[in-house]
Parts: structure tokens; C-alpha cells; sequence
């Protein structure tokens, strides 16, 4: 047994039809899904949509009702938190205050009966790994909230576990640490190869991160795609208004083509937009159209394409672009168009609140 920092086995986790109830109350919906040995996945999902409890069942906190958890290949039935190849950090980070830096990382290896040379040597390789060096005598009280999380970090790893499991691990940091500190985890990640399932419900964080996203809701998942996947090509309406943000738009659809749909602008005209191959949607049926911000831009009455009709209510400057907030003529509904400053300065004289202004979209953007 030495420090973390070699080659991870195999760290695949299979999810079996796994099912969890308490009571009569159905947590986690039957589910099967592969996450590969050396990736870093996370579920994204509200509050209560069940991603602790999949990570507890991973973990062997909780047993599942029905079907079973696998890791590397491995049924994990009956096989107890601690003889599991994993190990999780806890969003409060669950760290030793009475200890010093040194003595938190060694502590697994010492339950383990592991001798006090061959646990220093760990430490001292793993505070290298988390950039930590020298801080090894430190007392806990005289850390930063970031050194805490990177030695909560090291302390994980040092028990060389296959699977590392994140419960929200930087909801307790402010904005810019928390920032920095996924570009932490995700090189730690990288360099020792092992697989890490990250729970929260910070897209911000999923999207960074992760090679592979699970967006959940109620007990289900919605989708499992990369990040650029879940963003573009949302699978269902509750991944395009929970990943990045979206304009939704009240309409019925009137045609169906394969994956192409007609809807209803109201007297403006007809809008246009997708559908995903599998959804049971048919002309006639009232259908919500996302599309983002970004993917809007002014147009003029010649514009070819679906064309958004509204009154510009307010414009705002945030830094990188403006942001204007027009209702709909149609339906009152209330668009938020994101401009960049190029064509912002080109419409600078129309950007005016009271204005009626045209949006135009790429069809391939907009999602039914
Ligand atoms: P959060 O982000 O708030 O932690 P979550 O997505 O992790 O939410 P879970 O903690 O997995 O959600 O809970 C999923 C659902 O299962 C919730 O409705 C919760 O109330 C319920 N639940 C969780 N654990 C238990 C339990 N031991 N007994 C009964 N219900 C439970």
C-alpha cells in the first residue's frame, strides 16, 4: 500500500435496474447506467431528485431495493462501506480539528495498520499531489476553506481508493475559490486516473468538470450525455431549462417532420424549431420551444426564417455582453436576448426601451 498516486484499477461502476424505495416512496426509479473506470462524472439535479441517494447506494451507505451496484465488474452486494474500493468526501469536508494535516491523511492508512514510515511517505507524496507541500505539521484551524478541501482531498485518496464520491464538496466556498478549486479537482482527477462521481446541482460545476454529465430529476435520469451534448441537444424540456439558461415559449405544434417541427407563432406567423427522435409529440399537441439567449440576434422584416416579435423592455450591460429583455407580441411572454457588444453597438440606436424589435434564430438551435 502506497500513496494515491498510481495507477487506479479498474474503476468502473455499473448501475444494475437499481431501484430505491423508502416506505412506499420511490427514490431512485429503476436505472442502469455505465460509468467508465477514469472518468470524472457527476449527477446534476434539484435538490431531491435523489443524487445522494445513488451515491449512497455506490458507497454501500444505503442498499438498494432492487437490482444491484457493480464495481469493476464486482457485485457490491454485502460488501460494507469500508471494504469497498471507494471513498467520499463530504460537503462539509468531516476533516479531524484536533489533528494536524499530516496525522488527516494518515489516519486511514494507520486504521489499516499501514507503519508510521510508509504513511509519511504517503502523505508526504499526496500533499505534493493536492500542492500542499510543507503544510504537513499545520493544525486544520490554521488552514484556508481551499486547504481544507485539498487536504480533505489527499485524506480521500489516501486509502488509494478505485472510485472517489463528491457530495457537493465546493458548496461551502466563495465564487472565485470555487472556480478555482474545479480546476483543481479536475487536474487531481486527471493525473491519478481515478474515477470520480461528483454529486451537485450546480450546472456551472457539472459542465466544467465532467466527461459525462447524468441530469436527473424526481428519482430519474433524463439524460446522460457530455457537457456540449446536454447543452446543444437537450433530450427533453426538463434538461433545456435546467442546463444553461433558456427562453421558453408557449406554442402548438402543427407539423411534424421527423425531427423538424412546424409551430404556431400566433398571428406573427409560423416558428420553427426540433424534437428529439424519441419524442411522442404530434401536430396538434401544445409544445414548449427553448432557445437560448445567445441564439437570438435582431433581424428586420426581410429576415428569412422564424422571426420572434417584441417590445424591447430593458436593456442591461454585463461585462462580457448586453442583455435585453423584450415581451412578446403574441403571447406576453418575456424573451432575454443575449448580444455580444459588436452587434450591440450596431443596433445601438434601436436599443431603446419601447421599441419594437425582430429576432430571428437558426432553426437547428431552437429545441421543441
Ligand atoms: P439534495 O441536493 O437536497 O441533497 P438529493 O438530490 O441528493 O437532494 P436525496 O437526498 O437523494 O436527494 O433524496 C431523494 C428523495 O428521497 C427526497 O425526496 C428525500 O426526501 C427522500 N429520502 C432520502 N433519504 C430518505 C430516507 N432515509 N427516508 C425517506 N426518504 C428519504
Amino acid at each position: 500500500h502506497g500513496a494515491g498516486t498510481g495507477v487506479a484499477m479498474d474503476g468502473s461502476v455499473r448501475l444494475e435496474e437499481v431501484v430505491m424505495r423508502f416506505g412506499d416512496f420511490t427514490a431512485i426509479d429503476k436505472t442502469t447506467l455505465d460509468i467508465g473506470s477514469g472518468e470524472f462524472f457527476s449527477f446534476l439535479g434539484p435538490s431531491g431528485c435523489g443524487k445522494t441517494t445513488l451515491l449512497n447506494m455506490i458507497s454501500g451507505f444505503l442498499t438498494p431495493s432492487e437490482g444491484q451496484v457493480l464495481i469493476g465488474g464486482e457485485p457490491m452486494a454485502g460488501v460494507p462501506v469500508n471494504q469497498r474500493p471507494t471513498a467520499m468526501i463530504f460537503q462539509n469536508l468531516a476533516l479531524f480539528p484536533l489533528m494536524t494535516v499530516s496525522e488527516n491523511i494518515e489516519f486511514g492508512l494507520e486504521v489499516r495498520g499501514i507503519d508510521k514510515r510508509s504513511r509519511r511517505e504517503a502523505s508526504e507524496k499526496l500533499l505534493a499531489l493536492v500542492a500542499l507541500e510543507g503544510s504537513g505539521p499545520k493544525q486544520i484551524s490554521e488552514l484556508s476553506g481551499g486547504q481544507k478541501q485539498r487536504v480533505a482531498i489527499a485524506r480521500a485518496l489516501a486509502v488509494e481508493p478505485r472510485v472517489l464520491l463528491l457530495d457537493e464538496p465546493l458548496s461551502a466556498l466563495d465564487l472565485k475559490l470555487r472556480q478555482h478549486m474545479r480546476a483543481e479537482l479536475k487536474a487531481i482527477q486527471r493525473k491519478t486516473g481515478i474515477t470520480f462521481i461528483y454529486i451537485t446541482h450546480d450546472q456551472g460545476e457539472a459542465l466544467t468538470m465532467s466527461d459525462r454529465v447524468a441530469v436527473m430529476s424526481a428519482g430519474r435520469i433524463q439524460q446522460v450525455a457530455d457537457p456540449e451534448t446536454l447543452y446543444r441537444s437537450p433530450a427533453t424540456g426538463f434538461v433545456a431549462a435546467f442546463v444553461g439558461e433558456n427562453n421558453r415559449l408557449q406554442t402548438t405544434l402543427i407539423e411534424r417532420q421527423g425531427e423538424r417541427v412546424r409551430l404556431d407563432g400566433g398571428p406573427l406567423g409560423e416558428l420553427a424549431g426540433r424534437v428529439a427522435a424519441s419524442s411522442p409529440l404530434e401536430s396538434g399537441d401544445r409544445a414548449a420551444l427553448y432557445i437560448r439567449p445567445e441564439h437570438l440576434r435582431p433581424v428586420d422584416e426581410s429576415a428569412a426564417g422564424p422571426v420572434l416579435v417584441a417590445t424591447l423592455e430593458a436593456v442591461h450591460f454585463e461585462g462580457a455582453w448586453m442583455v435585453l429583455e423584450a415581451r412578446l407580441n403574441a403571447s406576453g411572454e418575456l424573451l432575454r436576448v443575449q448580444l455580444g457588444h459588436e452587434i450591440s453597438r450596431q443596433y445601438a440606436d434601436v436599443l431603446v426601451a419601447g421599441r419594437r424589435m425582430l429576432f430571428g434564430y437558426n432553426v437547428e438551435d431552437a429545441v421543441v
